[in-house]
């Protein structure tokens, strides 16, 4: 799918190696790339006294290593996940027996998906901060990519830690019934007001201009809502097969057993708008949508 331009900061992305982003901000990448984690699963450290980890990632001895040598001489006070996918989760527990830091996030109902081993000494609720004498990081709930998701403003340096809510270099994938389309676009808005002045994904280079990034991706998914609204002007009721090649007559066709996911998650966002309606079958292959009046 279309990747969207932003301006970045590109500092080097090695797996391993700390990199230096800011006065208060490092990052160590986990050596886990692919298609879904880009380069791989990036590993912020907030903080040069008393810290925090946001996203330890895989549980990945040499990537726990690293990440504990950037910790020495300093405190590891809490350990953050912006949710429990398991590219992003596992070192967390490895890190605390380490440390004895706080853990720190959201738990949710396995959907076949999620890292059971995470386990919360701090349930995370919208507006919570962790601050000390060095910085203030408040938690910010944006469901959407999954429903326990949470992004991170550290106010001192206006920058957002947007885990799989924003990426750079990779799409976004909202896979219902934990992933929500409404509620993905619902959280975009709300991250506008932040006026941040970076974006730090859990996946490729930190993002600068970030309003714009953040409208860019509003208006990428709307640009799609309005394909799928086009496809039941041309086809009438349909099912996915039937609707996915006019909504996506623009892709790779390898990408289309993912876009028939982002599909479904489109129509639901629709039905939730009171825009679309489904004929419920024995599959989701078999749901038979059509417009509301139509
Ligand atoms: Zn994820």
């Amino acid at each position: 799918m279309a990747q969207l331009e932003s301006k970045l900061l590109e500092i080097d992305i090695e797996p391993g190696a700390v990199s230096e982003i800011s006065p208060l901000l490092r990052r160590v990448t986990a050596p886990n790339p692919s298609v879904m984690t880009g380069p791989g699963t990036n590993a912020y450290i907030v903080g040069r006294q008393e810290l925090a980890v946001i996203d330890p990632g895989p549980s990945i001895s040499s990537h726990v290593s690293a990440m504990l040598e950037a910790c020495e001489g300093a405190q590891l006070r809490w350990i953050i996940v912006t949710h429990t996918h398991p590219d992003h989760s596992p070192a967390a527990m490895l890190l605390a027996e380490a440390t004895g830091a706080e853990l720190v996030g959201a738990t949710i109902e396995n959907d076949g998906h999620q890292d059971t081993s995470f386990k919360a000494d701090k349930e995370l609720n919208d507006g919570d901060v962790f601050a000390n004498d060095e910085f203030r990081l408040r938690a910010v709930h944006t469901p959407g990519h999954v429903g326990n998701h949470y992004c991170f403003f550290l106010e001192e340096e206006k920058t957002l830690f947007t885990g799989d809510h924003i990426m750079q270099g990779t799409t976004v994938v909202v896979i219902p019934p934990s992933g929500d389309m409404a509620e993905y676009l619902h959280s975009l808005e709300k991250l506008k007001v932040l006026h941040a002045e970076k974006l730090a994904p859990a996946h490729g280079h930190v993002m600068l201009e970030p309003n714009s990034v953040i409208q860019g991706l509003i208006d990428h998914r709307l640009a799609r809502e309005a394909k799928v609204l086009a496809a039941f002007e041309q086809h009438g009721s349909g099912n996915l097969d039937q609707l996915l090649p006019l909504v996506y007559d623009d892709v790779d066709p390898k990408v289309l057993p993912v876009a028939k996911i982002a599909l479904w998650s489109h129509l639901l966002k629709l039905e939730t708008d009171g825009r679309a309606t489904k004929q419920v079958g024995d599959s989701i292959e078999q749901e038979i949508w059509s417009l509301v009046g139509a």
